[in-house]
């Protein structure tokens, strides 16, 4: 998102400075090296609606990178493997009666077909769900996967937000009984390497390892510290997830500074192996297995071609949770087991390679209402703009997401007129029109 706005910034002729913290860029999109292979730290893959990824890939010549798989999707039920993701997968599922999957099958169509989401903002999803589905359907395929995503937070969540994230996947489809997915060849580093080049040309500078740690206002320029520097700018936009901002910006007005502590986000431990064999055919394995405490595995060389099979296992976590300081080993411990009992054949030798990475803030909890909830991006100390992952609701996060806001946000620098006078407000709805014309 920082990327991207600092790119449209420079369009339009204006003199951009970026910090990163990190020892590169990309947050949670970058990759690192696996063992001799350049891969995301997290899984990255893309849908049909992600039309501004695709814009901006055709914007760098790159649009031949965008490789489109049909994917396979599976569901591992207590101890046993099923087919999942197509009518006919739903049809042969054993654990749930004929009207629960109609019920469900028709909740994913609506979804997929539904145009506006205002009425479903303040509703809350656990309810969306049992009111349409029934208790029996939400026990089989819900709550595990809400237990294990949102922890104390699964009650808080908006059904729009939930059936918007139905919908992005829902639609990337070739047809009813396929589902068809991208990867970009060589990964996301090939989008980031495109923008840093183009943002340099332009004449913007990228500093790594660069930490800001308070931003305050001075007579006529907003402040920055970074690292043990102080340095001056006219305006800033933070693009750093939103909990780190109450504590780095002492000059918040306070009712803004009460929204920021309101959010809520969770963190993600995200394990990956590479192995000589694979675990399953799918690309995607939703779970709900008591003995395994994840929500899915994701094996990328299903869809990406990969000289050894490759599987992310996340473990979504809020940060205060008991698990998520733990050692990277407890975390290795527990996947390998996972893998054996997913697949028998499984042995400890299959494994070529592990890393972890964590991410404090992955994920933003969407509640009922949220749109409400959010502090402005206009943020009360005068120059100073900050947005995140939060913004795109009821959009869940995705890199798609993160080109439309960098633009949106530094539009709104800039002082668009329009968007100026209306706020956050006309500029969020500005976004989901957007988003909803999709
Ligand atoms: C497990 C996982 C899977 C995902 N899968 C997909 C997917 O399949 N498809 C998809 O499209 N998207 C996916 N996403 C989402 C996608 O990665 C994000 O939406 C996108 O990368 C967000 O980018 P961002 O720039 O908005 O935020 P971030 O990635 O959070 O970037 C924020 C940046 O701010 C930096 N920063 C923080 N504090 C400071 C500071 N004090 N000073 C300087 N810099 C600072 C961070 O280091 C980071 O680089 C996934 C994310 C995760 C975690």
């Amino acid at each position: 998102m920082g990327l991207t706005a600092a790119h449209e910034l420079l369009r339009k002729g204006f003199d951009v400075t970026i910090f990163e913290k990190d020892d590169r860029v990309g947050g949670m999109s970058a990759s690192f090296d696996f063992d001799g292979l350049k891969i995301e730290r997290y899984y990255h893959f893309f849908c049909k609606p992600d039309a501004p990824v695709f814009e901006m890939l055709a914007e760098f010549g790159l649009s031949g990178r965008l490789k489109w798989v049909e994917t396979k999707m599976g569901f591992f039920y207590r101890g046993e493997l099923f087919k999942w993701g197509n009518p006919i997968a739903l049809l042969l599922f054993p654990h749930l009666g004929f009207l629960s999957k109609i019920r469900f099958g028709l909740q994913v169509f609506l979804s997929i077909r539904r145009k506006n989401w205002d009425k479903l903002d303040r509703v809350s999803a656990l309810r969306w769900i049992k009111d349409f589905t029934g208790e029996k359907t939400y026990e089989v395929l819900w709550e595990s996967l809400l237990d294990l995503k949102f922890h104390r937070y699964k009650d808080r969540l908006s059904a729009a937000w939930v059936g918007r994230r139905l919908k992005r996947v829902g639609l990337s489809r070739k047809n009813i009984l396929t589902e068809e997915l991208a990867y970009l060849e060589g990964g996301v580093e090939v989008l980031l390497d495109a923008l840093t080049a183009r943002i340099k040309e332009l004449g913007g500078r990228i500093f790594l390892n660069a930490e800001v740690t308070r931003i305050s206002r001075g007579k006529e320029t907003l402040s920055l510290a970074v690292d043990d520097r102080e340095l001056s700018f006219d305006k800033v936009l933070s693009t750093m997830p939103l909990p780190y901002i109450p504590r780095m910006v002492p000059g918040l007005p306070g009712g803004v500074l009460e929204k920021y502590k309101q959010l809520e986000n969770i963190g993600v431990v995200c394990v990956i192996l590479k192995l000589t064999g694979s675990l399953t055919e799918n690309f995607w394995l939703n779970i709900s297995d008591p003995e395994i405490a994840l929500p899915g595995i994701i094996e990328f060389s299903n869809i990406r071609p990969l000289p050894d099979k490759v599987v992310y296992f996340p473990f979504y976590l809020p940060r205060d949770h008991g698990n998520f300081s733990k050692s990277d080993d407890y975390f290795l411990a527990e996947v390998k087991a996972y893998c054996k009992k997913i697949n028998p054949n499984f042995e400890e030798n299959w494994v070529l390679a592990a890393g972890v990475h964590r991410y404090e803030y992955a994920q933003p909890v969407c509640p009922p209402g949220f749109l409400g909830m959010l502090p402005p991006i206009e943020t009360g100390l005068e120059g100073f703009y900050a947005v995140d992952t939060s913004y795109y609701y009821p959009e869940d996060r995705s890199i798609s997401e993160s080109i439309l806001m960098g633009k949106g946000a530094a539009n709104l620098l800039l002082g668009d007129k329009k968007l100026q006078q209306e706020g956050q407000k006309k500029y969020v709805t500005l976004m989901r029109l957007k988003t909803a014309k999709r």
